[in-house]
């Protein structure tokens, strides 16, 4: 992917793509550089970050708490000329967490006339699966 645009996959790139690829939820910048142990300085990581988002190999999502934070696309490897595979994101109020739930579908939304959607950006807020089931539950130990 980062050949096709005649990007090298250097170590920094690949840092950042392991971060976002292992974390189960969406990451924020400082969140990237802390899992970096600062072997990557500042300007590297919001210069591959913005890298990695242009040419589609991860979103970045606003509006979930305060700041931005990052996630690997999925769909088509070629995200640019397929179509970013639209999803819903869920951003959790009690872990902040804030997650992309790929495999559900978006609801469709009808438009007044002439008006051209270029991009979704659905946020649902509420309590993720952990927070809502964690694991001291006795309901859940017991199964
Ligand atoms: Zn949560
Ligand atoms: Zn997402």
């Amino acid at each position: 992917m980062l050949k096709k645009h005649g990007l090298k996959l250097t170590p920094p790139r690949l840092k950042v793509l392991e971060v976002l690829i292992s974390a189960d939820r969406a990451v924020t910048y400082s969140e990237i550089l802390e899992a970096n142990g600062k072997t990557v300085d500042r300007v590297t990581v919001y210069r591959t970050l913005k890298i990695l988002e242009d040419i589609g190999l991860i979103h970045r999502i606003m509006g979930a708490g305060d700041v931005p934070v990052y996630a690997p696309s999925t769909g088509k490897d070629n995200a640019r000329q397929t179509g970013f595979k639209a999803h819903l994101h869920f951003y959790c109020t009690k872990c902040q967490g804030v997650f992309c739930l790929d495999d559900h579908a978006m609801p469709s939304v009808i438009l007044p006339e002439a008006y051209q959607v270029h991009a979704i950006n659905l946020i649902l807020t509420g309590q993720c699966r952990v927070c809502n089931f964690p694991v001291n539950n006795p309901g859940l130990s017991a199964l």
